[in-house]
């Protein structure tokens, strides 16, 4: 599935509408012809104004940019760990995505209801907190009669791990996550407790208004939006504020109309765009690139990804003879304007399997067959 951001949150607070413009969005598109769409999973392909001045230097024939999976987590409701709704089956969805979007309601409407009757962010956002962090509780439990069974077979770490273990579950049983525990990401008790759902790096997807859509949020205001800025900032938590309705409106619009129809309510880039770049930021990704004629190719690898590894995300054939990269900064060819006066500029660098490669690397990469 790649690298995937699920999208939860409460009924009724704009996921479904959000996810459909998100994806319809771009299938309508005909330069992104791999942008399929399976029930609540759709690619979507990430914006990146580089690839397109890239291709148009090398006059590339194609473009074909990265791509993000999103998945539209539907169900979510208080007691979902207790089985409620249909529950367990939805923690369960969220357990697969590499990261969270929570879209949290920030728009009042009397005729949409909201499941608690009123609109309250940080409410919300600790329902579903709660539901998490209880469905986390259920797992490291069952983990720890795991781990105690092979204490008393013999397993001499076996003890200490349940200890860190109970440390935890006491840590969420105290309403904190498990992304607070310290040491929660040092191998030995990662490979015990697995993913957790409160470990995962999560941002907050506000769903303003459309009168909002172009707000800034205002850290002493008092809106919903305001309030929910200073909590995530207070969380080190990004928020895209989008409005639902507004980029369903855009997704219906033909290609040419929407940049137009952007710039009258004053939006430079749609909520989508900003979506999916937040959501790749989050999961931690960067993007190299691979240049010719006939394509210009946009990768996806995460940040302190090895020469080798990243050749790996093309082809593992690439990974496995890997031999040595040849690497443009991205800056380094746009100032020359082609790879030819790249190489007469001397800023092409051979780089080994030890190199780090940087986000907007052009690359070749040499491999033995
Ligand atoms: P979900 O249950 O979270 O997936 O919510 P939906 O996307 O199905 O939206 C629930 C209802 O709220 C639908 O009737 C939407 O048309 C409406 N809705 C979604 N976003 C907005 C918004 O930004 N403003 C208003 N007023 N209504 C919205």
């Amino acid at each position: 599935m790649g690298f995937s951001c699920g999208i939860v949150g409460l009924p009724n607070v704009g996921k479904s509408t959000i996810f459909n413009a998100l994806t319809s969005a771009k299938a309508a598109s005909e330069n992104f012809p791999f942008c399929t769409i399976e029930p609540n999973t759709g690619k979507v392909p990430v914006p990146d104004a580089r690839l397109l001045k890239l291709s148009e230097l090398a006059g590339s024939a194609k473009l074909i940019p990265t791509q993000m999976t999103f998945v539209d987590i539907a169900g979510l409701i208080k007691g979902a760990a207790k089985g409620e709704g249909l529950g367990n089956q939805f923690l369960g969805h969220i357990r697969s995505v590499d990261a969270i979007m929570q879209v949290v309601r920030c728009f009042d409407d009397p005729n949409i209801v909201h499941v608690d009757g009123t609109v309250d962010p940080l409410r919300d956002i600790s329902t579903i907190e709660t539901e998490l962090i209880l469905s986390d509780l259920e797992a490291l439990e069952k983990q720890v009669i795991r781990v105690e069974k092979n204490a008393r077979g013999g397993d001499k770490d076996a003890k200490s791990k349940a200890e860190k273990l109970k440390e935890l579950i006491e840590h969420l049983n105290q309403g904190f996550l498990a992304k607070t525990f310290p040491g929660i990401n040092e191998p030995d008790l990662i490979s015990e407790v697995g993913n957790l759902l409160t470990n995962k790096p999560v941002m907050y997807v506000a769903n303003v208004p459309e009168s909002e859509a172009t707000t800034k949020p205002n850290l002493s205001g008092s809106t919903h939006l305001d309030r929910l800025a200073v909590y995530a900032t207070e969380r080190n938590a990004e928020v895209v504020v989008i409005s639902g309705k507004v980029e369903s409106e855009i997704s219906e619009l033909p290609l040419e109309e929407r940049a137009d129809y952007l710039e009258a309510l004053g939006l430079e880039s749609s909520g989508l765009d900003r979506l999916t770049v937040a959501g790749y930021h989050l999961l931690n990704l960067i993007t190299f690139f691979t240049i010719g004629p006939k394509e210009a190719h946009a990768w996806t690898t995460t940040k302190n990804s090895t020469a080798p590894q990243a050749a790996g995300k093309i082809h593992s054939d690439f990974e496995k003879g890997f031999i040595r990269a040849e690497v443009i900064s991205y800056e380094d060819y746009i100032f020359a304007g082609s790879e030819l006066k790249v190489k007469e500029n001397g800023k092409l660098r051979v780089e080994g399997k030890e190199y780090l490669v940087q986000d907007g690397d052009i690359v070749h990469f040499r491999f033995n067959n």
